[in-house]
């Protein structure tokens, strides 16, 4: 495993089973987390602890490109992983500060029809160094703190969950970031397992779902993965989640227009959530070369609003961010590739 993808207690274990100071893996991890920094040479550890990492990778990851919305402070970012794979990031700025959207994989093998992530598959996970690469980069190159983190962009993060698991934690750690795990959101297009064995580890994460659609038929024909997991056991997942967390959950909903804001829907949202603590998050469609649908006029993206809350749901629209940039998750990697 590379360094960087190491739990703090796992680089003091490192030194000390090699006989050096544990305090040593104390240095180590601070110089990569909390200072961000991979030129360990350049570092306060001793020699011989220099000579017990010689042979022990450091991975780097390197932003490639920046695109910069001329309508707001959004960013979105290509970076260059060491075998020259490219992921997406983004940058937002709002009120109480920033956030990143971070992937978790080179490309995604769920195959949303949405979304232009999935149009070549899956090419490899990420390692957790790399997740965190795309956050230390971008604080290093703007000079800022990212107070939120979302794991939105390419990739379905519990298909790696292991990966996830260790760029949470490090994040968390106060030696590194100190984030707090409520400043951290994981979005799934709904893995049961992975959601109960991601509960099991009781981290008050924030939980997205995107769900898109409110019954199997139609779900299935825009998210495969509920063929796999269809509603009916996703639901039984997320009610194990809010047994063991009691967090309220986040329902991400891209309205297509005459697809998914019908009547039909709100009666079948309203009965899906049943028993929930849940958030529905309206999208209006951002659509995209592959998918041929529109999205809804604003009257409409309003009025499908107001029936939810008319159900007593607990709703809100996504302010669009950096819409001139366009790009949606995975589109600015396929331009710039072709
Ligand atoms: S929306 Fe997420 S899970 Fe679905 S294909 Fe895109 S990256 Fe993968």
């Amino acid at each position: 495993m590379d360094l960087n993808s190491m739990y703090l207690d796992e680089l003091r274990e490192l030194f000390k089973s090699n006989g050096e100071k544990s305090f040593r893996g104390t240095q180590l991890f601070t110089f990569l987390h909390d200072k961000r920094r991979v030129d360990v040479l350049n570092s306060n550890l001793s020699l011989e602890a220099l000579d017990i990492i010689k042979n022990k990778k450091i991975t780097k990851t390197e932003i490639y490109k920046i695109f910069e919305s001329n309508l707001d402070d959004t960013k979105k970012m290509l970076f260059k992983l060491e075998d020259d794979n490219l992921i997406e990031g983004v940058l937002m700025k709002y009120k109480f500060g920033y956030s990143q959207c971070v992937s978790t994989q080179v490309g995604c093998k769920m195959g949303c029809s949405f979304c232009a992530s999935t149009k070549e598959g899956i090419i490899r996970d990420l390692k957790a160094s790399e997740m965190l690469g795309q956050v230390y980069a971008v604080e290093n190159k703007f000079d800022i703190k990212v107070g939120n983190i979302i794991l939105m962009g390419s990739g379905e993060p519990l298909d790696n969950l292991d990966e996830v698991l260790r760029f949470i934690k490090i994040l968390h750690d106060e030696k590194g970031q100190n984030l707090s795990y409520r400043n951290i959101t994981i979005s799934t297009c709904g893995l049961a397992d992975g959601i109960r064995k991601l509960a099991d580890e009781k981290l008050p994460i924030s939980l997205a779902i995107s769900l898109h659609q409110t019954n199997d038929k139609d779900r299935s024909k825009i998210m495969p993965i509920n063929k796999k997991y269809n509603l009916k056991s996703l639901k039984e997942a997320l009610l194990y989640y809010q047994n063991k967390l009691n967090n309220r959950i986040t329902f991400e909903y891209t309205l297509i227009d005459g697809q998914n804001n019908t009547d039909k829907n709100v009666k079948e949202l309203k009965e899906f959530t049943r028993g929930l603590k849940a958030h529905i998050n309206l999208i209006p469609l951002n659509p995209i070369e592959e998918f041929n649908e529109k999205r809804p006029s604003s009257k409409k993206i309003e009025d499908f609003k107001k029936k939810l809350e008319k159900e007593n749901m607990n709703v809100t629209i996504r302010r669009e961010l950096g819409q001139d940039i366009s790009a949606s998750c995975g589109q600015l990697r396929r331009r710039v590739k072709r």
